[in-house]
């Protein structure tokens, strides 16, 4: 198989892995992988639960269209986390409950938005930055994001949903999913009394990378 077609099949397993399991609903959604100077990414309007291999656009390090058809209008910000974080090659966006949920809360850290409840969510996730709300494809969001993006392996954006970005697809899936699950943790837990990890139980598991990577 060649490389573009596996890294194509894995993009359409992770996208119907999202969808399957409810992380990602209607045409909401989008996924990317880089390789050489091209990013591939998922189209305007797909479903991730049908999108195919052949659907997927292409491209560059920039955000401009190559190849395919039109990318979703939010891949501009997957090439701006994956230029700000080099050592890094893919990244996924959902709309997923819990995390959109938290990201519509008065009221968080905007450089902490949920505490460290469980040292799984201290190690993958860190501290998450919360950005402010701009509408969907609007790149007045460009910036904020490449500012969080070089410390920061996932961000909320508020009032919408999670980015993750990983050093491959699966690390990716696994920092939105931990995301998720410890959102879903911070919404069981409103109105009542948690004790998440202290700082120095914070700092003992170890962090992701705080600063920007190089290549
Ligand atoms: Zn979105």
């Amino acid at each position: 198989m060649s490389t573009d077609r596996l890294h194509r099949e894995r993009v359409i397993a992770a996208a119907r892995s999202l969808y399957d399991r409810g992380l990602t609903h209607g045409r909401t959604g989008n996924i990317s992988v880089r390789y050489g100077e091209q990013i591939l990414v998922t189209p305007t309007g797909a479903c991730l639960g049908t999108v195919r291999p052949g659907d997927l656009s292409v491209v560059d390090a920039d955000g401009n269209h190559l190849a395919g058809p039109p990318p979703s209008k939010e891949a501009f910000f997957h090439a701006i986390v994956l230029r700000e974080r080099p050592s890094d090659n893919a990244v996924v966006h959902t709309h997923s409950a819990h995390s959109a949920a938290v990201s519509c809360l008065d009221g968080l850290d905007p450089d902490d938005a949920i505490p460290p409840l469980t040292a799984y969510f201290a190690m993958r996730v860190g501290r998450l930055p919360l950005l402010p709300y701009h509408p969907p494809g609007d790149p007045g969001i460009a910036e904020p994001i490449a500012r969080a993006a070089v410390g920061h392996p996932a961000l909320l954006l508020a009032n919408h949903g999670p980015v993750a970005a990983g050093t491959n697809l699966d690390t990716a899936m696994d920092t939105l999913e931990e995301l998720e699950h410890t959102a879903e943790i911070f919404l069981l837990l409103r109105g009542l009394s948690p004790r998440p990890l202290t700082d120095r139980q914070r700092d003992a598991v170890g962090s992701p990378p705080t600063r920007r990577n190089t290549p």
